[in-house]
């Protein structure tokens, strides 16, 4: 630094105040003078005069001399002669100009006057201001000073600039940076690193553009849910899940060609673009690449664990408008996968959107089927097979769909199980079906019983045994005359919550079924600790039936627990006389068919009460 700044100068810095504080302060400072001169005289006064002032004053006697001065060390100040032999000051002060070095020093030309100045040539010459001969000294200083602050100034103002576009620089580094975090976390997977739904639907959207531009292009997307993930979590801990979701984007990444795009969608769900593909087998290549890399176990912490997929494949073409519809119908195919057999694929097919969409209406009609009161109750008789009496009923639903006609129970009550439906409609059918009951009871015999369908999930709900004491306090009915009909799967996919329910049911004295006996777990040793009642042997047990007896099959079986255990029979299905005789040779007590009766409607049933018919 060519300045010394007096110790005021300092408060003063960095700041446009500053500048002015540089300007009022510049007498104070200590500056290198370059004084150019042939004439002695004048050079002497000058340099008098400056170093009084504390400036340092270099001395030049031609116009060579004063350029080498310049360059060796640049001065902060030069007063230059205009008149002097071999090289004249404006010659000097072009070249000082020319020079980056030297160009921002402020020259200032002497000139006296008898000699002709020429102000333009100074000026042009580069010259910042000019001073006559004879010296006024007053005038000397002032000018002298005036540029010297001006040059403190300018470097000041210069030094500001640079730090400013030091800082801005830095500033625009750090906001990159800060824009680099918040893109990744908008777009990729915390956890994988991989590209995430919103970054997935981007890529989908300029690879289905493509295929709207050429027709004959395609691409694929794959659609992949890891089966019974949750239980993988829930027994062996986040951290253990956490590690098999990286281990499982590895083993992905291996299987997949350059141009795709893999992306988590979170939880368990990946999802794969193929940008561009020649035929359906190359995406079916892909998957099938998938299935065989998932299938050897994964080895995380001392976990040996097998893991299966369920891929939905879809293939688009330009005929897909939106990307959101080739998801929809990506993962409608992985539901179908996931539905037939664990661990597999499935191609989306047209038929399967329609089958999807037909779901939904369905779905969205049977929430109003309620208030619309489309349901209605069927009653299908149980015979005492000794006696040949009715015993009592079996309610079952039926819904008539004011356009669509009537629709099987096996149709709309795995959907209202699935949307949690079936706690209202199930509510329905036990108060519809203890309010029969008590009016036929009165009417015709306090002995009728009615045999209600307690799906799974109602079973399970808290609100069941409360609604069931609702309904024994408003109706006459004897508890021992309403029975449930439960699903060993019902009891067994939540066997501690189904004890409690269970128990409950027990200490009422209402009678447990258990439905379709011998087609679901048929755990007896579990059964055994239950309190069951009654055990309904399923229709195709009953159907196998012909007139050889070797056709039993199990039936002699279930006839045969059930009495060591204490519990009554019925047969289900009984269309034939000779199913009737063979089912009452082995002592079965009760029996339900078409060759009793097809289930009826209340007043249909009425009429049959009527009747009093024997078989
Ligand atoms: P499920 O409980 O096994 O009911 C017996 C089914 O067998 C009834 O079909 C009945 O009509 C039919 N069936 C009776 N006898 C014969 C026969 O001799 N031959 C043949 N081929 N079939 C016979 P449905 O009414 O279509 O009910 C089907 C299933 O829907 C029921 O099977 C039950 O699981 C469910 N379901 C019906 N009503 C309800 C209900 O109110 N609540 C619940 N949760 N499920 C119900
Ligand atoms: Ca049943
Ligand atoms: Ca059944």
């Amino acid at each position: 630094m060519m300045f010394d700044h007096s110790p005021t100068d300092v408060a003063c810095s960095h700041s446009t105040a500053g500048i002015a504080c540089s300007l009022a302060n510049a007498g104070a400072m200590k500056a290198d003078i370059l004084v150019v001169d042939d004439t002695p005289e004048n050079m002497r006064i000058l340099c008098t005069l400056l170093n009084h002032q504390g400036h340092t004053v270099r001395k030049a006697i031609n116009g060579e001399m004063a350029l080498t001065a310049a360059k060796a060390a640049v001065p902060d100040l030069i007063l230059l002669d205009i008149m002097m032999p071999n090289m004249s000051g404006y010659e000097v002060c072009q070249q000082l100009k020319a020079d980056p070095l030297t160009a921002s020093v402020p020259v200032i030309f002497l000139s006296a006057l008898n000699e002709t100045f020429d102000k333009v040539s100074a000026f042009k010459a580069g010259g910042a201001d000019y001073i006559s001969k004879p010296y006024n000294f007053e005038e000397v200083l002032a000018r002298v000073n005036h540029h010297l602050a001006l040059r403190l100034a300018l470097k000041e103002i210069h030094q500001l600039n640079a730090e400013l576009e030091q800082r801005v620089e830095t500033r625009t580094r750090e906001l990159e940076f800060a824009n680099a975090k918040l893109l990744e976390v908008a777009l990729y997977d915390p956890l994988t690193r991989l590209a995430n739904r919103v970054l997935f639907m981007q890529k989908l959207e300029e690879a289905l553009r493509a295929t709207h531009k050429d027709s004959m292009r395609q691409l694929a997307v794959l659609f992949l849910d890891c089966d019974r993930f949750k239980v993988i979590n829930d027994s062996l801990g986040h951290s253990v899940g956490d590690h098999l979701l990286l281990a499982i984007t590895q083993r992905l990444q291996h299987c997949l060609p350059a141009d795709a795009t893999l992306a988590r969608f979170g939880g368990d769900e990946f999802a794969i673009l193929l940008p561009q593909i020649d035929q359906v087998e190359q995406a079916i290549a892909v998957t099938n690449s998938i299935l065989r890399q998932i299938e050897p176990p994964f080895q995380i912490d001392t976990h040996e664990i097998f893991v299966s997929v369920s891929i939905g494949v879809v293939i688009g073409n330009g005929t897909y408008e939106r990307a959101e519809h080739l998801m929809r119908d990506a993962d409608t195919a992985m539901y179908r996968a996931k539905s037939t057999s664990k661990g597999r694929y499935c191609l989306f097919e047209i038929a399967m959107y329609a089958a999807a969409l037909q779901r939904l209406e369905l779905e969205t009609a049977l929430r109003r089927a309620i208030a619309l009161e489309e349901f209605e109750l069927y009653y299908q008789p149980i015979i005492d097979l000794q006696g040949g009496s009715i015993s009592g009923f079996e309610a079952l639903i039926r819904w008539r769909h004011p356009q669509k006609g009537s629709i099987p129970p096996s149709i709309f009550i795995p959907i209202a199980e699935e949307t949690g439906l079936i706690v209202p409609i199930g509510n329905w059918v036990l108060e519809q079906a203890c309010h029969q009951l008590c009016e036929w009871q009165q009417r015709f015999s306090h002995n009728l019983s009615m045999s209600v369908n307690v799906s799974a999930r109602q079973f399970m709900h808290p609100g069941l045994i409360e609604q069931i004491d609702r309904l024994l306090a408003t109706t006459s009915i004897a508890p021992s005359n309403l029975k449930l009909e439960i699903t060993e799967s019902a009891i067994m996919d939540n066997p501690h919550v189904a004890a409690i329910t269970l128990q409950q049911l027990r200490d009422r004295q209402i009678q447990l079924s258990i439905d379709d006996f011998g087609t679901g777990y048929s755990s007896l040793s579990y059964l055994h600790s239950f309190p069951v009642n009654i055990l309904k042997i399923d229709r195709s047990f009953i159907q196998n039936i012909d007139s050889q007896s070797n056709n039993l099959g199990l039936v002699p079986v279930i006839i045969n627990i059930a009495k060591t255990m204490n519990m009554n029979v019925i047969a289900e299905g009984i269309e034939t006389k000779i199913q009737l005789d063979q089912i009452k040779k082995l002592g079965c007590e009760f029996g339900q068919g078409y060759l009793f009766s097809k289930p009826l409607n209340a007043s249909e049933t009425i009429q049959l009460l009527s009747n009093k018919p024997r078989w």
